[in-house]
């Protein structure tokens, strides 16, 4: 398997530290506010990633932090009257949360920065009598870059390159100027903690560094993150490890490429952003996902909602198509000879899975993987109608389970895939102003949509009738009025 690794801009055949293990580990998210997409992005990359070296049968151990301490923490606490643990646990909760409604795998380990200060402060301790970091007179510590010949070697920078180069913070205290801190002294007001320094908190690149030695041990398998994070984060985190433990932090160093609208990086900072919260109201998760994984993880992603829209569309198609094979299998005359048309599907079963573990093995290319599952729904397609409905239901079964198999690896769950829960949010919504609908279940809503729909109609109240039938097509789905009565459909 060929993994490309940032430090030596390449792709490398990928051995873990012990046999059949990686250990992984993932920045995680800054906990200030709702995540945006881009975030989801990143850490939606490294899911599939974990997932396919699962599949390939490593046991994974996948560590990913929150900070739950941090200048934005404290300045969206300030700006609110709340205390900065108050923020911390409202979006730590809602991150979480998000995550999960994302179809995201929960970490084996979640370290909170805020609970991990004796190991950081355990790491600056020895960096201190190692003669890499120093203490200043306000009380802050800083790593001396100086200090560590290897500096810039994730990277690739060259120190004194950037020095001439890039325009950096001023500060008089500091001994070069790409010295970073590792402790910063209380401000008032300020959550901090007793430490040899003085009363303080961690700097944020001390923190990963801290948590993985103590958690995973070093060096890791995998350190991931978004590619933002390679200067200055990643590189500082690498120069603690090597000078505090004389280890790498990571064999393999993997980064996601940017999400973008418009040509420029998704960020708070720009305000382009859509946080994943209310994109998950509006449409599937699978469909986010699906549209994501189009693209291969190190690239540039393009977002825009027509894209999604495509790939909601495409996530619709998969499921359909599952849906007929399984239909044909059901009713397809059991245990008769298989034909050349039969076999032709079943070779493409085989081929299908090839071509995806190909795909996959090369630098995780879900675009690649992807391509080898719709090359099968197209085949699939074409048995079911050339077969006139003389199918088998062998190969129909083994079709159907190759896709959910191989969707699955992926984090894409066919099985639920036009099921309750898959529902758009907005449905709730909708209920509670078109229907009086006061719950939270997007099942019940549903059916709260359809009675009211179909006492309207009853009273020829057309207009409310068209209000809702044009409210649930606003989120993606119809009305079908069967026999039985009105259903709702996920697709025209
Ligand atoms: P932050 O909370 O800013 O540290 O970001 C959390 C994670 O999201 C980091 O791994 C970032 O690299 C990543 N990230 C931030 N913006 C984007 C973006 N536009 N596209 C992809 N990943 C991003
Ligand atoms: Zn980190």
């Amino acid at each position: 398997m060929q993994i490309y690794n940032t430090q030596f801009h390449k792709k490398q055949e990928f051995t873990p530290i012990d046999e059949g293990k990686v250990r992984m580990y993932v920045c995680g998210p800054t906990v200030y506010d709702q995540i945006h997409i881009g975030n989801a992005r990143t850490f939606l990359s490294f899911d599939m990633i974990r997932r396919y070296l699962m599949f390939k049968g490593y046991q994974v151990t996948f560590a990913q932090n929150l900070t739950d301490v941090d200048d934005k923490i404290i300045n969206r606490a300030n700006e609110q009257g709340r205390t900065p643990a108050e923020v911390a646990e409202e979006f730590s909760t809602a991150f979480i949360e998000q995550m999960r409604r994302f179809g995201i795998l929960d970490p084996d380990i979640r370290p909170r920065a805020t609970r991990e200060i004796e190991a950081m402060q355990e790491m600056i301790s020895s960096l201190i009598e190692q003669g890499n970091a120093y203490t200043v007179p306000s009380g802050d510590v800083y790593f001396s870059v100086r200090s560590d010949n290897a500096y810039g070697i994730l990277s690739g920078r060259d120190l004194d390159r950037l020095r001439a180069g890039e325009r950096v913070e001023v500060n008089d205290e500091k001994h070069d100027p790409f010295d970073f801190a590792l402790w910063k002294a209380a401000k008032p007001g300020e959550p901090s903690w007793p430490s040899p320094w003085g009363a303080g908190r961690p700097g944020w690149h001390t923190e990963c560094c801290a948590m993985i030695h103590r958690h995973l041990g070093t060096p890791i398998d995998i350190h991931g993150g978004g590619a933002d994070l390679v200067f200055p984060h990643h590189e500082n985190e690498t120069a603690q490890a090597m000078c505090a433990w004389h280890t790498p932090l990571a064999n393999v160093w993997m980064h996601a490429g940017m999400l973008r609208v418009e040509g420029d990086k998704m960020s708070k900072s720009l305000g382009n952003f859509f946080t994943l919260k209310e994109v998950l109201d509006r449409y599937p998760a699978d469909a986010v996902r699906l549209l994501m994984l189009q693209t291969h993880y190190r690239a540039p992603l393009d977002f825009s909602f027509e894209r999604l829209d495509g790939a909601a569309g495409t996530l619709e198609r998969l499921a359909t198509c599952v849906e007929n094979l399984r239909w044909a299998a059901d009713t397809a005359p059991q245990d008769g000879i298989l034909s050349e048309l039969d076999r032709s599907l079943g070779a493409a079963v085989d081929a299908a899975r090839e071509e995806f573990v190909a795909s996959m093995d090369d630098d995780f290319n879900s675009a690649g993987g992807l391509a080898a599952i719709f090359g099968l729904v197209s085949t699939a397609n074409k048995y079911l109608a050339d077969a006139g409905g003389n199918m088998e239901t062998a190969p129909c079964l083994r079709a159907a389970d190759m896709l959910c198999e191989l969707s699955g690896v992926l984090g894409i769950d066919l099985a639920k895939a036009g099921a309750a829960d898959e529902l758009p949010a907005g449905i709730v919504d909708l209920a509670r102003e078109q229907a009086g609908y006061a719950g939270d279940s997007a099942s019940e809503a549903v059916n709260a949509l359809l009675a009211a729909r179909a006492e309207a109609r009853a009273s020829k109240n057309w207009g409310v009738a068209d209000a809702i039938r044009d409210g649930i097509a606003a989120l993606g789905l119809s009305v079908e009025d069967t026999v039985a009565g009105a259903r709702l459909r996920m697709r025209e």
